[in-house]
């Protein structure tokens, strides 16, 4: 039915591989194109063994406009999947719009300069991509993606208007690592360090980083310390959802990782701009000025986020607890998915944090594909119809469940 490019070979890439592989009356020619053509290789080696499917791979630079226009010249996709970083967002959606080809992503675009993410740089490409009769979906991996669908199926099918939104996501997991990310370091650390935000009463209201929090009980896991941080679905959320007077995120931290974490602030090994240092030249000829991001730094020696999901124990919890009215009267809802990283690991090789944002990236691909979820322009996920979205989860591996008329604790 379709050609897929998928651009990345890190540990979302893998796990939508493996799910684009699960779904060939969809995905009927698939390649895997990333910096390091080694790990594409690797992955199509694994996906061949596995599901008897031949994965083309390729080598490129993301960052480069005019290599990708080579390679999607050449590929002709008819949707890309951008599983690669935030950074590459842009240059992805551009080489897209030259060469006629779709558009999926997992995160909203981020200067490397800056760590600040917002979704303007990406709906400024609107009208090029409705121009063209292309469509890019932003946002489609968990949160961002599975929680704004959480909320169009709430506002389809249990609210008249919704009036608080708070998106709760709980990482119950153990690697029994003293400190890892569970996804790219460089852009973890840059999301989590950052102010917090929230909308209320018409408003934007920012906080210092980690200032609001509170325990919040998750279903089969307990109550755990979740902070309020600043992401990105609620500005989409807000727009698309003009009755919402109170939006948040939340997410939760142990105590040893906010620990590390401080450290890291502390002693500079977050800073994202150029540092100088005199490094002692190979060839023992006296010292050389070295430049490195401390932070890019810092990524190069943590664990990697692909190689925690063996020992990787426990659970995620993520849903979204609304508020609201139906029929006159006051309703509270909790839609949520808790996936097993073991479950995860036995079935793609890596952990749940992985896991829950591949899969619906490829289910997203995939209902384009069928026509379902389509139209030319830039969408997020939560302008399509949420009800084929949430019956494919339940059955690709994020079974969902509802509570009703709970107290949700916020
Ligand atoms: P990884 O670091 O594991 O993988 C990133 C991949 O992109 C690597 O294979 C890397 O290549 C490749 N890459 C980086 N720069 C370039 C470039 N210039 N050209 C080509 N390839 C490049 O990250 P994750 O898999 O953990 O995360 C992938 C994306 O998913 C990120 O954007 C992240 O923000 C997003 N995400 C979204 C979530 C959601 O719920 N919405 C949750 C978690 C992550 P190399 O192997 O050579 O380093």
């Amino acid at each position: 039915m379709g050609k897929v490019l998928i651009i990345g070979a890190g540990g979302v890439a893998t796990v939508a591989a493996h799910k684009v592989c699960q779904n060939t009356d969809v995905f009927t020619e698939i390649m895997i194109a990333s910096r390091t053509l080694a790990k594409c290789d690797a992955l199509a080696d694994v996906l061949g063994r596995k599901y008897g499917v031949k994965v083309a791979t390729a080598k490129v630079d993301a960052d480069s406009v005019e290599e990708l226009k080579s390679l999607l010249s050449a590929y002709k996709p008819d949707i890309v999947m951008n599983l690669a970083l935030p950074y590459q967002d842009l240059t992805i959606m551009e080489a897209c719009l030259q060469t006629g080809c779709n558009y999926l992503d997992t995160a909203n675009y981020e200067p490397r300069e800056e760590a600040h993410f917002e979704y303007s740089w990406q709906w400024a490409y609107r009208e090029r991509f409705e121009q063209a009769g292309l469509c890019a979906i932003l946002g489609c991996g968990f949160d961002p993606g599975v929680t704004s669908v959480f909320t169009a199926y709430a506002a389809k099918h249990h609210f008249d208007e919704i009036h608080y939104l708070d998106i709760v996501d709980c990482n119950a997991g153990n690697h029994h690592k003293a400190f890892a990310t569970n996804f790219n370091p460089e852009i973890n650390i840059r999301e989590i360090t950052q102010k917090g935000l929230y909308w209320e009463n018409g408003a934007y209201h920012e906080t210092e980083p980690m200032e609001i929090h509170k325990p919040l009980t998750y279903p089969g896991i307990g109550p755990k310390e979740s902070y309020l941080l600043h992401h990105e679905e609620i500005e989409s959320l807000v727009i698309n959802y003009p009755t919402i007077r109170r939006a948040r995120f939340w997410m939760t931290f142990g105590e040893q990782y906010l620990t590390y974490l401080r450290v890291i602030q502390d002693i500079g090994m977050s800073r994202i701009d150029e540092v100088e240092y005199l490094a002692p030249k190979a060839d023992g000829t006296g010292s050389a000025t070295v430049r490195i991001v401390p932070l890019q730094f810092l990524k190069a020696v943590l664990p990697n986020p692909g190689d925690l999901g063996q020992n990787y124990e426990g659970e995620t919890s993520i849903g979204c607890r609304i508020r609201g009215l139906r029929g006159g009267a006051e309703h509270t809802y909790y839609v949520y998915n808790n996936c097993s990283h073991q479950a995860a690991f036995q079935e793609t090789g890596m952990q749940g944090v992985s896991y829950t944002t591949g899969v619906p990236a490829m289910i997203g691909a995939k209902l384009f594909l069928q026509g379902v979820w389509t139209g030319p322009g830039v969408h997020n996920v939560e302008e399509f119809d949420p009800d084929p979205f949430m019956r494919e989860l339940a059955s690709q591996g994020l079974p969902w469940h509802e509570l009703h008329d709970i107290d949700l604790e916020l």
